[in-house]
Formats: structure tokens, sequence, C-alpha cells
């Protein structure tokens, strides 16, 4: 294509030669002035001119008016590039034949305007079927069709065209009118448009020399896209053609997307009978063939009565734009799926109203959803299980660990020497580590269920530093290593969880011990902020042992991960430590940390905001120093009962128990303890819960109903671990509660407490947080 630019500034013309760079095809012929630019136009025929509106010879819209005028351009656009049109400039370039005048900061629509003329120059690449009965005018106007790039089959009659025009598949058709033979070109036109899509919807393009409004009219009934007038001016009519494929092939574009998105359209009237269905559509109801006549209701599955699907179908069509319902789709042949439907108002082409019913199949999403529900099902499921097996086994360790302990804890307390002494302490401290790791693992599990809940207490902050290190001084000293705690003045009036923090912080310390072979582990707790409503602590513990390579540094929070997996032989332990700190403190809504330098030290942080309660928090009870001789003193000759189906677990118990002073009596299982507390009158009862016959919850249960026995302290000494265990016992009507393996200054102490509210408790847990308190 050759395009003329008259433009007298060199960078416009710059400019716009840019603004034409980007179709291909385009040469351009440049002219600076008026006398400049006729020459090239009577030499090089543009087919696109530009001209701008102020030359440095005339002005634009007369060089326009003289390119058309002495007929250099006579069918090309030719369009004015000015600064601001005025109405009158407008008028008179149209006079002259200046196509389109464009302002000359608006570029782009020039750009669109030319690109959308050089679409039209393409060649015409379809297939069209062209019906003349004069040979001259069917030979001339075919052959340049043909040169413009169309494929043509001409006719002399419609008689002819008809059978071709069924047989092949022609992109346009454009007929005369008035023809010889049977049938005339308006009867081919009604033909044609008696077929089903998409045959029936081709364009045509009609020719006729009787041109009048009215036939023109006619024609357009008849069902024609396009009108020439004889003698027929192809440029005209390839302008008109182009039009119409360019029509046609959008429309085909969007029908193959629509298809590709497998969304069927069905077109109903405001009842719901189908008018139209598309391909996509018919083939998701599994329907052949013309399905007018059928209303959309019987797509629709109802197992009650088709009254209510009807309803619902109307009420959805009467609903303007209503956006993806599920619903069950019913094919012809009966089989179900679920269906997507959503609805909009389409424009009404017989003053009725219309709507478009959009439908998706959607069994693969439905299955999808199902296979989710299902795996998420079994997750939980398998969840249920492993919070199960957990709780079971850690039971089952639990109970011969409380015969371990409680014996070796016995042995001690003989005053044994020598060799036996240091036999037993081994055994005693292998038994308190697989208690330690027992506590890991079930912590890991409830942090992991989100089954962990925080207290907010008074915590004392300074206590718990001293509780920290007193857990791990001794281990450090007997590595020879120098143990420090800093701590500058902290606020006494902060709530939080006090045992959650402390063994969040014990974690870091002992790994610290551990980790270390020679220098200090310091243990810090300052104030980062300080305001009236909370104050945000960083936590530290620094130690100078093995580091931890940076490759690890990144992931060494994450469950079961070890720096070096050499470590866990050399140093022990499940990796699980860091990951239970992690946790517990992202509940405190804090953030951890760590730093370190291999074979130079490690420093592990958390930092946790801590609510001010405004008043300084009481001062906690003095803990009960002596509680043995207490009860001794107090309560010697009272009956106790002892309950347990283990008879190792009753021999520790009775140990702890020997110098209370008190008599015990023991039962097996809660049958046997039932009986004994209908037929004597105790003091407190120790009550196992896992037993055979009768468990402890029942038991407790029995006892409660039983007149003088409401207020009678029964306290849970079990194996059962988990929090819900512990809620479980209050709930059967148990006061207290001592996991196992029984630890004898805890047993003493709740035993105390309870003995010394005696008969005043009602069966209620008044002593939930007791166990924390010592
Ligand atoms: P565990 O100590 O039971 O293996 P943790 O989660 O507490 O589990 O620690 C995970 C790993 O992080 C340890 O095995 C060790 O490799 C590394 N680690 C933790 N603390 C230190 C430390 N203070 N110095 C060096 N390595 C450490």
């Amino acid at each position: 294509m050759r395009v003329l630019i008259v433009e007298s500034s060199p960078l416009y013309r710059e400019i716009l030669q840019q603004s034409f760079n980007r179709f291909r095809g385009v040469d351009f012929v440049l002219s600076a002035t008026r006398m400049e630019a006729l020459a090239e136009a009577a030499a090089q025929m543009p087919d696109f001119v530009v001209i701008s509106g102020q030359l440095s010879d005339s002005d634009g819209v007369s060089l326009g008016r003289q390119l058309r005028c002495d007929g250099l351009v006579p069918i090309a656009p030719i369009v004015l590039l000015t600064g601001s049109p005025s109405a009158e400039m407008a008028m008179d370039a149209e006079r002259a034949g200046i196509t389109e005048i464009f302002r000359k900061q608006d570029l782009d629509e020039l750009v669109a305007f030319s690109r959308h003329f050089l679409d039209a120059q393409q060649p015409l690449r379809c297939r069209i079927l062209y019906v003349e009965d004069a040979p001259e005018q069917r030979l001339a106007l075919a052959a340049q069709l043909r040169e413009w790039g169309a494929e043509v089959d001409a006719f002399a009659s419609a008689d002819e065209a008809w059978p071709a025009f069924l047989r092949a598949d022609y992109d346009l058709v454009v007929t005369d009118i008035v023809l010889g033979g049977h049938m005339t070109g308006s009867r081919l036109i009604n033909r044609i448009r008696r077929q089903s899509a998409p045959k029936g919807e081709i364009p045509i393009v009609a020719l006729t020399a009787f041109d009048t409004p009215q036939r023109r009219v006619e024609l357009f009934h008849l069902g024609i896209d396009d009108y020439v007038a004889k003698p027929v001016f192809p440029v005209e009519l390839r302008a008109r053609i182009s039009n119409l494929v360019a029509r046609e092939r959008a429309e085909e574009r969007s029908h193959k997307l629509l298809q590709a998105t497998e969304l069927g359209v069905t077109v109903v009237d405001e009842e719901g009978f189908v008018l139209s269905m598309d391909h996509n559509a018919a083939s998701m109801f599994g329907i052949a063939g013309d399905p007018g006549g059928r209303n959309f209701a019987n797509f629709l599955m109802n197992e009650r009565d088709g009254a209510k699907c009807m309803e619902s179908l109307c009420w959805l069509i009467g609903e303007q734009d209503i956006q993806r319902l599920r619903f069950t789709g019913r094919r012809v042949d009966g089989r179900v799926f679920p269906l997507q439907l959503s609805s909009l108002e389409i424009e009404p082409a017989d003053g009725g109203r219309r709507f478009a019913l959009l439908t998706r199949d959607v069994s693969d999403e439905q299955a999808l959803a199902d296979q989710l529900e299902v795996a998420r099902d079994s997750a939980a499921r398998l969840g249920r299980m492993k919070s199960e097996l957990l709780a079971n086994v850690s039971h089952e360790i639990l109970t011969p660990l409380n015969a371990i302990v409680g014996m070796s804890f016995l042995l001690k307390q003989r005053g044994l020497t020598g060799d036996a002494r240091e036999q037993v302490e081994h055994i005693d401290a292998a038994g308190h580590r697989l208690v330690g790791l027992i506590d890991e693992i079930l912590d890991f599990s409830k942090l992991e269920s989100g089954k962990l809940e925080l207290e907010s207490v008074p915590v004392s902050i300074d206590s718990l530093l001293a509780g920290v290190a007193a857990a791990v001084e001794n281990r450090a000293a007997g590595k020879g290593l120098s143990f420090r705690v800093e701590a500058v003045a902290l606020p006494s009036d902060l709530l939080g969880d006090p045992v959650r923090l402390s063994q969040a912080l014990l974690n870091y310390a002992s790994n610290a011990v551990k980790f270390t072979e020679r220098g200090s582990v310091t243990l810090s707790a300052s104030v980062i902020e300080d305001s009236e409503s909370f104050c945000q602590l960083r936590f530290e513990v620094r130690d100078t042992g093995i580091g931890i390579a940076p490759e690890y540094l990144y992931s060494i929070f994450d469950s079961f991960c070890q720096a070096d997996g050499s470590s866990t032989r050399r140093y022990g332990g499940t990796g699980l430590g860091l990951a239970i700190t992690r946790e517990l403190v992202g509940l405190m809504g804090g953030e951890v940390g760590v730093t370190s330098t291999p074979g130079t030290g490690s420093t592990f942080w958390f930092v946790v905001k801590l609510a001010r309660a405004g008043v300084p928090c009481a001062a906690l009870p003095a803990p009960v120093e002596l509680p043995l001789d207490d009860i001794a003193w107090h309560f010697a000759g009272k009956r106790l009962l002892l309950v347990d189906d283990d008879q190792v677990n009753r021999e520790v118990a009775l140990a702890m128990l020997a110098g209370t002073g008190l008599q015990v009596d023991m039962a097996e299982n809660g049958l046997e303890a039932v009986r004994a507390v209908r037929e004597r009158d105790y003091a407190a009862v120790l009550m196992d819960v896992q037993m055979p016959y009768m468990d402890g919850m029942q038991a407790t249960r029995l006892i409660r109903t039983m007149p003088d026995r409401a207020g009678l302290p029964v306290i849970a000494v079990t194996a059962n671990a988990f929090e819900g265990d512990r809620q479980r016992c209050f709930d059967a009507g148990m006061n207290d509660f001592i996991p196992k393996p029984i630890q004898a200054r805890v047993l003493h102490s709740v035993l105390l407490r309870w003995l010394r509210i005696g008969r005043k408790a009602t069966g209620h847990p008044l002593a939930r947080t007791f166990l924390s308190e010592i």
C-alpha cells in the first residue's frame, strides 16, 4: 500500500511515518508542499492520503479538493490532520471529498482508522456463490472478484445455483434478483433463509437494476444483508463484501470461543420454551436435531414434581442476570449431571422477552469436590485415629513408667549407697527422660491439631527465669559451664501462660547446655516496648557451643529437623523442641529466631507481647514446703481409698503414702471402689481412670449419686495425658487430677489440699489451677 503524506514540518512527517510503520507492506511518498503533493499523486496513485490542515503553500482542504476534482485520488481515503477542527472546516472538508478529519493530538484514532482500511484492502479470501444471468456482467465481475482473492462459483440461473449451494460451503451469496429460469433471485433468497443454521444464516448481497426504496425494503424483508444497485461499481461491492465477511468471521470467532468454553447457550422465551440451542447445550442435554418446542424445565431434574421445576425456572429467568446457580441437569436419555446455570435477558427480537440460559456441566468439578471431601474426611479420621493411638500408646508407656520412676524414687529414699545408689539414679534419670519425651510428643500433637489453649494468668518473669535456671543449672555445672541469668527490672503486672513460657525458654536453655562443651550459657530477658496495656519482652539464650551451619539455620525450627543427622546419635533428641517453642510463641502472637556461628556459639531468642494487668499481680502463694509432714501432723489416722488395677502402681502409691500416717484401703477397679465408698467413710479417694469392669469415671459418677458422698474428694490419678482427659475427669465429678508417673511431691501437695478442704468440696473442680501453682 502506498501512503502519501503531505506535511510541511519534517518532524511531524517523521512522527506520521513512525505511526504507519507498525503496518506491514506500507510504502511512503512524502511531500512538503501542495505542488509536490500534486506531482507525486499523479505519478504514484496513492492508496491512502494524509494531508496536514496547513501547508506552506496552501491549506489542506483545498489540496484535498483538487486531488478529488483532478481525479488524482478518486476513491482512496483522504484524511486531514489539524490542530483543532472547526465546524466550518468540517463542513468544507466534507464537501471537498475529504474522508475524515483527525486532530493532530489524536494520532491513535488515525492509526485505528487506517488499520480498518488496510484490513479491507487485504485479499478477499472467501468463497462466493454468484448468480447473474447477464453473461458479460457475470464474467467481468467474477473475474474482478477472483483478482481480489475470492474463490467464485458463478451461475447463470438460480436453478443451477441452488444444488451447488446445498452441496458446498460458501461464505457469501451475491445474487441478481431478476433472473431467467424457474427460480427468481427472491425465491433463492427465500429458500436459503428457510435452511437451518449455519447454512440458512449465510450473508447475502442482492444486486438489482430496479432500485427504489420499496424494492430495497422488500429485499431486506426477504432476508438480504446488503444491497448494491446496478450497474455494479466493483469497488463498492468489494467494500460491502469485506465488511460482511469481516463481520461473519468475527461472529465465527466468538462462536468458536464460546464452544471452547464448553458453555451451552439456550435461548428461551419467558415461559421457558426453547427457541434455540447451540451445539454445546445440545450435546450437554443429549439432544440430536431440533430442540424447538421443548421446555427448558424438562432439562432440570426434579424429584418431587415437575411444577416446582417450572416455578424455579420461571423465577430464574424472571430474575435478570442470575449467576451460577447449581441444579441437577437431566439429559434426554434420563442420565443426570451437576449443572451450573446462569441467565441473562437478551435483546427481544419480536416484542416478547428472551433469555439466554448459560449452562455448564460441572461433573468434573463436582467429582473433584467429592474427592476433596473424601480426602478431608479421611484426613480428619486419620487425625482422630492418630490422637487415639497417641493417647493409648502414651497411656501404655506411662503406666509402666510410673512403676519405674516411682520405684526408683522409693529406692533412693531408702538411702542406698555406692554402686546401688548410682544404678538407681541412672534408672531414675532414664525414666524421667522418657517422661519428657512423651510430654514433648503429646505437646507437639496437641499443637498440631490446634488443641492447645493458653492461659492468661499473672506471671512473674523473675520466678520464671529462676525456675528455668534451676532446671538446667546442675547439668551446666556438671559439664563445667558457667551459667548466668541477666534480667533488668521487669514489670510485675504481666499476664500470660507461665507454664508455656517456661517450656519455650527451657527448650532453648536445655539445648544450649546440651550443645555446649565449654564456656558459658546465658539466659536473659529484656523489655523491648512498654505501654500501659502491654509489654513486649525479648527472651534470649546465648551459648558458646558448637553453633549451627548456615544451611541449617533457615529450617532449624521445623519439626524433626536437626542441624546434623549425626547429632541425633551424639546428643540425642527428637528435633521437636524448637518446633514446639516456635508454635507456642506463635500462639502467643510472638516470633522466634536464631543467630549462630559454627564453632563459636548460638543465640536463640523469642519475642512475646504480654498484656499488663494494671495492678501488680498478687504474690504467688508460698509453696507448701513439707506437705508430707503436714499430712502426718494434721491427718494421721484418717482413712484413704487407693484405687488402681495395676499392682505395682498400687505399691508405688502406697509406699509414697507411707510416711503420711493415713490408713490406706485398696481397690482394684471401679466396682470395688464404689462398694468400699458405700461401706466406709473416707477422707479422700485416689482414683485411677482406666480400669477393667468399671472405670474411674463411671465409679465417680455412681459415688456422686450416693447420699453424703457428694463432697467426698475424689482425685484422678491417671496416665491419660490429653487435655480432654482432664476435663472428662472433672465432668465425671472428680475434684483434681494427678498425672502419672506420680511425683511424691505432687501427690502429697494435692492430697494435703483436699484433706484440708475435706467435705466442704462439692464435687467441683475447685483446684483446677492448683497444679500449676505447685
Ligand atoms: P532436639 O534437641 O531434640 O534434637 P530441637 O528442636 O530442640 O530438637 O533442636 C533441633 C536441632 O537444632 C538440634 O538437634 C540441633 O541440631 C540444633 N540446635 C538446637 N539448639 C542448638 C544450640 N544451642 N546449639 C547448636 N545446635 C542447636
